[in-house]
């Protein structure tokens, strides 16, 4: 694919959650699991916004009336999170972070900010906006393939996280609402698949290079903007893994292109007016599963006729992916429908061609055209129809600009319109921010940091990369502590055999904190304990078992007198044996490899 000639722009738009406290008040950012203390509902209107339109993304979210239910806890969330309390002041070490990533990517800080307000109508903000701050405009990232600018660094606050969802009812969890994200977001600069994921992978080193990141899965989280010429801005939310972001791209290139390639083919048709026909009585016989379903709760079967679309209803714009595929996902966000039954995929789902002649002849269908039927109350089937003819309708204008959810396989699903420019306001219960750069020191980059590790500690690459990623602040702490002890041995112990308890143990080597760890290399240090024991030793700490009395190492004069013990009791027994019986006798004391030294040395 030449990229170039068919005009691709992408840019990124990467969140980070930080860690600490709130952003606007002084809650911990911990997410938890665990059963909540309290629920309160909640519904939301759609109101004008200052130019007194009202936005298109928040009516839709309104047309579908549904209640709130927001989970807190008593401990971890507070009134400011259910909007029963003003804003706290700006929390300064969040500012003090991104004023840190603005400094490394050299974007200029504005010297006032103004904390806005942006309409959020999917029930995700119990206060219906998001607050939201431009901190820094500009910078640019290096990459192989020609710089790309940054547009804005911004500090916002994180939405409620999902627990789940019904017809009537969304069920939210406050313990995520007002963590502090960066939010990074990146001219249209890209220009292929590849330097987007080259982009995301270089801003995610920078923000991994920060302090008061939040680290590990769903920390960060990436959007991607592409388009054609010709086509639109289509903005592709929640990219999960790094490497799906080419596939991505490529992915939404193609339904741009397909998309317009269709449009050309359409020049010169006009779509009939908007008209519907039932179908209960023509199809009251069906045995199509859902067909039938939806007669017996006396909801209602619609068909409507789509002219000289015959062909193109099954025509792929992604692998998998159809225009059929294109009308449905409208129909499911703007109607609540399961989906819908074009004619180009039937006879088929238990509908046979009798049927499906039949349709076609109450819909009057010419050879050429096409039709599409959905199944369910009467009122979501005229929704879901009037969604299916807009979408069509949409097409021979061109592709319309849409919000759209990455799924795994690369291939994506309508969310929702673009948002119009009617969502941002200003937040007057926080004061304007002066920011100052003066004081911000720039942290030690990730890529430096994994470079020292391999140069001034002998650490193998990926061990390096591992605890630079991981676990630094320990790793150095000890490194600087503990001379006498190689620091690969310390990087190895507090990665690795953690692992190593999880995986062959099966215990929970996430148990073990940091002091846990600061308190054997201590013993280490003191020789109270040997090197070769350690593992047994994590494991009695992750169990909550560990005493220093069972692993305090022995002297080498006792050590022989238990060795020369056994020697003495047990005169003809092989060498085997005898180890076998030393190692149950000093099991934690001393380790197989002395033990094993200084028996050979006492047989001889
Ligand atoms: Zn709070």
């Amino acid at each position: 694919m030449d990229y170039k000639k068919i005009g691709l722009k992408c840019g990124i738009e990467i969140h980070q959650q930080l860690e600490g406290r709130k952003l606007f008040c002084d809650c911990p950012t911990t997410l938890r699991d665990d059963n909540p203390d309290f629920t309160i509902r909640r519904k939301l209107r759609a109101v004008a916004g200052e130019h007194g339109e009202i936005d298109v993304a928040a009516l839709q979210e309104q047309l579908k009336g549904k209640e709130f239910i927001y989970q807190g806890y008593q401990d971890t969330t507070c009134l400011v999170e259910t909007d029963s309390e003003p804003p706290h002041e700006l929390n300064q070490e969040a500012l003090y972070t991104t004023l840190q990533l603005c400094k490394m990517v050299e974007a200029s800080v504005s010297p006032i900010v103004q904390v806005m307000r942006k309409t959020v109508v999917d029930g995700s903000n119990t206060s219906g906006f998001q607050r939201t701050a431009l901190i820094a405009r500009g910078g640019e990232i290096e990459t192989s393939e020609g710089k790309v600018r940054i547009e804005n660094i911004s500090l916002e606050e994180d939405a409620c996280k999902i627990i789940s969802e019904s017809h009537d009812e969304k069920v939210y969890r406050l313990d995520r609402l007002g963590i502090p994200l960066i939010e990074i977001g990146t001219a249209p600069d890209i220009k292929t698949p590849e330097q987007c994921q080259e982009t995301a992978e270089k801003i995610g080193m920078f923000l991994r290079s920060l302090p008061g990141v939040k680290r590990g899965l769903g920390t960060i989280r990436q959007d991607v903007n592409v388009s054609v010429k010709d086509g639109a801005r289509i903005e592709i939310k929640g990219a999960q893994e790094l490497k799906m972001i080419p596939t991505l791209v490529e992915l939404e290139v193609k339904r741009q292109l397909e998309l317009l390639k269709i449009k050309e083919e359409l020049r010169g048709v006009r779509l009939d007016e908007f008209e519907v026909a039932e179908l209960n009585v023509l199809l009251q016989d069906t045995e199509a599963k859902i067909l039938k379903k939806t007669l017996e709760s006396n909801g209602k079967i619609l068909g409507m006729k789509l002219n000289y679309f015959n062909g193109y209803l099954g025509r792929e714009l992604q692998p998998g992916y159809r225009l059929g595929t294109e009308f449905s996902g409208r129909a499911k966000v703007k109607a609540g429908v399961g989906g819908i039954f074009h004619s180009d995929e039937l006879p088929n789902y238990g509908i046979i061609d009798k049927e499906v002649k039949l349709i076609k002849k109450k819909l009057k269908c010419a050879p050429e055209d096409g039709f599409v039927l959905v199944a369910d109350t009467e009122k979501k089937v005229n929704l879901a129809l009037e969604a299916v003819y807009e979408r069509a309708k949409e097409l021979f204008q061109g592709i319309p600009k849409e919000v759209r959810k990455a799924n795994a396989d690369g291939t994506t699903t309508f969310m929702r319109p673009m948002p119009g420019a009617d969502r941002m306001y200003p937040e007057t219960d926080v004061p304007l921010i002066k920011p100052d750069l003066s004081q911000v020191q720039l942290p030690e980059l990730l890529e430096e940091k994994i470079k020292r590790y391999q140069q001034s500690f002998g650490l193998s690459l990926d061990l390096a990369k591992f605890v630079a990623k991981h676990n630094h602040v320990l790793f150095e702490e000890l490194v600087e502590k503990h001379k006498k002890i190689k620091p690969a041995f310390i990087a190895e112990t507090i990665t690795s055999v953690p692992l190593e308890i999880k995986r062959k143990y099966e215990l929970d080597s996430s148990r073990l904190t940091e002091d846990n760890f600061k308190q054997l290399f201590q013993y280490l240090e003191e020789e109270k304990i040997h090197k070769d024991i350690v593992l047994d030793v994590l494991i009695d700490m992750v169990k909550g078992q560990f005493t220093i009395k069972k692993y305090e190492s022995l002297s080498t004069e006792e050590l022989h007198r238990v060795i020369k013990e056994i020697i003495e009791k047990n005169k003809s027994a092989p060498f085997g044996a005898l180890m076998g019986m030393c190692m149950k006798q000093l099991a934690g004391k001393a380790s197989g490899e002395v033990i094993s030294r200084e028996l050979k040395r006492l047989m001889e």
